[in-house]
């Protein structure tokens, strides 16, 4: 599958999840194919948030898809080696920065909120906050930093040698994208 294919099955996948018409999944065949191996065709570094589940939204299956998840969509060393791993070692053809709406990451950061190792991810957010944070509108100045960071982390993972590697050959695309909390991706990168 190229990065077109692969940015194609995720775009038709949330189009099916949005309208209610998900593939059934026969899971035990499948688990059989996978003893194998696994050749996920997308790598998605996505929200720990429940409601913006990967697998769901874009209507895959096992073995489809590597997911990184942090709260924040943030990436540090652990995240970018598991980006790192899939890229050059799983060859998936696609990277995806997933952010979403209403991301309580994303709110805390805008907040300042300071409490244990929960201000390790307000750090990661602080940059895109700050570009966003303007005193205006609350609700839209949160819209606007979760995109900020989707950009932030997806110049992150562009600075791996292995991902740089692999873009430069044309062998990945890296997408940006915005969940909506009514169902629909959209891309803003
Ligand atoms: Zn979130």
């Amino acid at each position: 599958m190229d990065q077109n294919e692969a940015l194609n099955r995720l775009r038709e996948g949330n189009r099916r999840y949005v309208s209610g018409a998900i593939e059934q999944k026969d899971f035990g065949p499948r688990r059989e194919e996978l003893k194998s191996g696994q050749h996920p065709f997308a790598t998605v570094v996505a929200c720990s948030d429940s409601r913006v589940v990967p697998e769901y939204i874009f209507d895959v299956g096992l073995g489809d898809v590597f997911t990184v998840v942090s709260a924040g969509n943030v990436v540090d060393k652990v995240g970018i080696g598991s980006v790192e791993y899939a890229v050059g070692h799983l060859h998936t053809p696609l990277l995806v920065v997933l952010g979403h709406e209403k991301c309580g990451a994303v709110k805390a950061a805008y907040h300042n909120h300071d409490e244990s190792n929960i201000t390790a991810i307000v750090k990661k957010l602080a940059p895109s906050i700050k570009k966003a944070k303007k005193g205006g509108n609350e609700e839209e100045e949160l819209d606007k930093a979760a995109v900020f960071n989707v950009k932030a982390v997806m110049r992150k993972l562009k600075k791996s040698p292995i991902v740089k590697k692999a873009l430069d050959e044309g062998r990945l695309k890296i997408v940006g994208m915005k969940y909506h909390l009514d169902g629909k991706v959209e891309v803003v990168a």
